[in-house]
């Protein structure tokens, strides 16, 4: 058996409560990936500022630089909302981005049958949802210089740069186009290209890496059409590929179409060790309360397995059994689901984890 090292970052909230999960499943595929794990725990976001007095410790990210594999909860609490921006649990997210080089972020919206009943818009529109929302995540506002707040005549001003290199687009447009070519081969590209000019230089750059992929289709959308056809036809997307800002907003707009942002998994993927997390945030609303939904941190399991592990087998039985629970009727809080079960985070777990195995014994799914 081969052996990997995995780096666990719990975090805030509850990411703890839902990285128990995710662990827990991952372990529980040792025989099935023929793998021994090794699991180890840092601190990370507002537990590590309570704890060491910096949102993330230089030592935890070399040990994620190591790692074959980073698992992350969720970091943020209310008790550092009025911290300076270096001092605020968020601050880890974006330094541990950028020390793993992990460029491209995939979040697939997908609507589970069973959860169609769940989605805010009606179920004849959220029909065939399953889109992947690939957004650059190293660039970008949120990385971009000159930034920051400083008094200028007499008053204060704040400012960010949104900035994007060639190289920067030409890459995230690549893992787009072949994301696509392994799916139903449509890029749409979302920009602001009639306004910014870091979005005319996407819009060109995505056009000339298109001509590289005959057989994948591309089309362009301005970011305020794409938020409106989000909630109008959803259906019509395959892959959507955008930058770090844009994309931070939209794919949360797609994860609250399938259900529940409790069930969106995402992948973070690039040059260092790949990054799993769900795209929830720490919820301190029922942190605590054992009602958080673990399925998107389990769903991020599925794309590790499929993404760093090549197990594409192992990745569906996961998809598969999260459907078969869902279908059974058993459901966290957060989906609103009419004459069903509902269960808490742990029964939840359970219930997956024994699924994926009853899958695997009888080789459903693989
Ligand atoms: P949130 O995602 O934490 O919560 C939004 C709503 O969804 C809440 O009502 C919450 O209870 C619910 N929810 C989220 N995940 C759930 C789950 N797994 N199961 C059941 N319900 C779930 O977003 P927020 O409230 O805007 O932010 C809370 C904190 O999290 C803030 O400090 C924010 O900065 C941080 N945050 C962190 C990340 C991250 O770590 N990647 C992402 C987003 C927000």
């Amino acid at each position: 058996m081969t052996k990997k090292k995995i780096a666990v970052l719990p975090g805030d909230g509850i990411g703890p409560e839902v990285v128990k999960q995710g662990v827990s499943l991952l372990d529980s595929l040792s025989e099935a990936l023929d793998m021994t794990f090794e699991f180890s725990e840092y601190l990370i976001g507002g537990a590590c500022l309570n704890a060491h007095a910096v949102p993330v410790q230089d030592s935890t990210i070399s040990a994620c630089r190591q790692a074959d594999a980073v698992l992350l909860g969720a970091v943020g609490s209310p008790e550092f909302d009025n911290n300076p921006p270096h001092l605020r649990p968020e601050k880890a997210l974006l330094g541990m981005r950028a020390a793993l080089g992990v460029y491209c972020n995939l979040r697939p919206a997908k609507l589970y049958q069973s959860l169609a009943s769940a989605s805010p818009l009606k179920p004849e529109i959220v029909a065939g949802i399953d889109m992947l929302v690939v957004r650059e995540l190293t660039g970008g506002i949120y990385f971009g210089e000159p930034a920051g707040i400083a008094s200028e005549n007499g008053e204060d001003v704040g400012r960010n740069t949104m900035i994007y290199s060639e190289g920067e687009i030409r890459r995230i447009a690549h893992q787009a186009f072949q994301f696509a070519q392994k799916r139903r081969g449509h890029v749409t590209s979302v920009d602001k290209a009639n306004v910014l000019s870091v979005s005319q230089l996407w819009r060109k750059v995505l056009t000339d890496v298109a001509s590289e992929y005959p057989d994948v289709t591309l089309s362009h959308m301005l970011v305020d059409n794409c938020a409106m056809q989000l909630v109008r036809n959803p259906a019509q997307f395959d892959v959507v590929v955008t930058g770090n800002l844009f994309g931070d907003i939209l794919s949360d707009e797609a994860s609250v179409l399938t259900g529940s942002i409790g069930m969106l998994p995402s992948a973070s993927l690039g040059d260092g060790a790949p990054l799993y997390e769900p795209v929830h945030g720490s919820a301190p609303d029922i942190a605590g309360t054992g009602k958080a939904n673990p399925l998107a941190m389990m769903a991020s399991i599925a794309m590790l397995v499929q993404y760093t592990f090549g197990r594409t087998d192992i990745a569906a039985a996961i998809e598969e059994a999260i459907e078969a629970v869902l279908e059974a009727g058993y459901h966290t809080a957060d989906l609103q689901v009419q004459d069903g079960t509902l269960i808490g985070t742990e029964e939840m777990g359970r219930l997956v984890i024994d699924k994926v195995a009853e899958m695997l014994a009888v080789g459903a799914g693989v």
